[in-house]
């Protein structure tokens, strides 16, 4: 009840595109009675989640904030929903973002922005706008998000929380609403590491229904999370010298890697090289997974369909998803089904693949030497509203420092690190090995 109350009291942020009030009284009544009953009530018992509108909930409407599901109540549970109500989790609502997850700004959303509750002339960030702000003003404990390009981590880092991206494959994506599915990746929003470690212990594992969901043991990820030892981290130059990156911001790391080894660790620069080639790779790549992914909503068989009548077929589809899709999912399944046409597929396509797979050994061949790589979230700070809204390469290039780990598969975390003299906060990003989340999540408890 104090949740309801308090999203009640903050509906202008927009944060919650449907709250399920009676359905989360209805679990904690059951809850409770569990209790009663003596039962083991659940790892979660009581906590109180919101889920980003792109993950399934069994009953209830899923939109992926696009006018195209209008209407459409998920049929089956989300594996990592079901792992959730297992383990005596409440969900509350479901969270406000960009259209399918496209986007930086959650400007993007056809039920309208979200605020930035630190400052509401900016934007939370995006895609996970909704579930990043609902964990900022405390309208829930933790949320689930999607992160394919950065969309945890940089809200996270505009919103001031801890956002967690997991190693691709960790957590089933069945039942989450699929944007590039070799990227894609559920991921946790909270305000401190115990709190996302605890959930992704829980929403972790193996799954018969996603085949990329790893076989690989789920380890205990809330033990030692206080030990501290001494590590060695590789700061990425090209990263801190980058002419994108706010000087405040750049002065701000480079005391903090000054303070790291101040306390014993050992930090040092290395270059990554690729930089440069890495959003026009993820882009490339990413729509034209989306122009696949998104063939299925044409119309017929999820909610909204044109209301003319006396349309051939092909014209059915071609106004329902013209009527259905927003500006920039159109302009992503333009790009994604060019980039797979006949003539270009390899001059793009296979380049991108390419470009991938260099990216991929790097980033190894780095986390070979290091137990870590540390590097900024977000080149800046949280946007104004409308600021990057008609230059979409100025929002495509912000994703610089995030996109690395989806392309790469390695999991990443973004805490809040300190405030820019603009009154906002930013965050450092922390990137290790495949499946060493442990230790991931102990060095952000250290640095927290
Ligand atoms: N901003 C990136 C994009 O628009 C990331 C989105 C995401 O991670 N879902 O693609």
């Amino acid at each position: 009840r104090m949740y309801l109350d308090r999203i009640e009291q903050a509906r202008h942020l927009n944060a919650y595109l449907e709250v399920f009030s009676e359905d989360a009284l209805a679990q904690a009544r059951s809850l409770d009675e569990k209790i009663q009953r003596g039962e083991r009530p659940g790892l979660l018992a009581g906590v109180v989640v919101g889920i980003k509108d792109v993950i399934c909930y069994k009953g209830h409407k899923v939109s992926a904030a696009s006018k195209i599901l209008e209407g459409f109540t998920s049929l089956y549970n989300a594996t990592a929903v079901e792992k959730l109500l297992a383990e005596g989790a409440i969900i509350i609502g479901r969270l406000n973002c960009d259209e399918f997850a496209m986007g930086s700004t959650n400007e993007n959303s056809a039920y309208g922005k979200v605020l930035n509750a630190l400052d509401v002339t900016r934007v939370p960030g995006g895609s996970s706008g909704g579930s990043a702000v609902a964990v900022q003003a405390g309208l829930c404990q933790v949320s689930l998000g999607s992160d394919t390009g950065g969309s945890v981590r940089q809200p996270a880092d505009f919103c001031g929380i801890v956002g967690l991206k997991p190693t691709y494959g960790r957590i089933s994506r069945h039942g989450l609403i699929a944007y590039a599915s070799s990227f894609d990746q559920i991921g946790i929003f909270g305000s401190n590491i115990a709190d996302t470690a605890l959930v992704l212990q829980v929403i972790s594992g193996p799954d018969a229904y996603d085949s990329t969901a790893s076989q690989s043991e789920v380890p205990d990820y809330q033990a030692d999370l206080r030990h501290n030892k001494s590590r060695k981290f590789a700061y990425l130059k090209d990263a801190l010298h980058h002419e994108g990156l706010d000087t405040e911001m750049r002065g701000g790391f480079e005391s903090f890697f000054e303070q790291l080894k101040a306390e014993g660790h050992t930090v040092e620069g290395v270059n990554f090289d690729y930089l440069d080639y890495v959003v026009a790779a993820y882009y490339v790549l990413t729509t034209a997974e989306a122009s696949s992914n998104l063939s299925r909503f044409d119309g017929v068989k999820y909610g909204y369909r044109t209301p003319q009548k006396g349309l051939d077929l092909t014209d059915f589809y071609k106004k329902s998803r013209s009527e259905g899709f927003g500006k920039e999912v159109k302009r992503r399944i333009l790009l994604g089904t060019f980039v797979l046409s006949a003539g270009y597929y390899d001059a793009y396509f296979t380049k991108a693949q390419q470009v991938r797979r260099l990216v991929v050994e790097k980033m190894q061949h780095i986390l070979s030497e290091y137990d870590a790589i540390l590097l900024p979230t977000v080149p800046s700070t949280a946007f104004k509203i409308g600021e990057k809204m008609d230059d979409p390469i100025a929002m495509y290039l912000a994703d610089i420092y995030t996109v690395l780990a989806n392309l790469t598969g390695v999991p990443a975390i973004s805490v809040p690190l300190l405030r820019h003299s603009n009154g906002m906060p930013y965050g450092l990003q922390i990137i290790t090995k495949e499946f060493d989340e442990r230790n991931l999540l102990q060095i952000a408890h250290n640095m927290l």
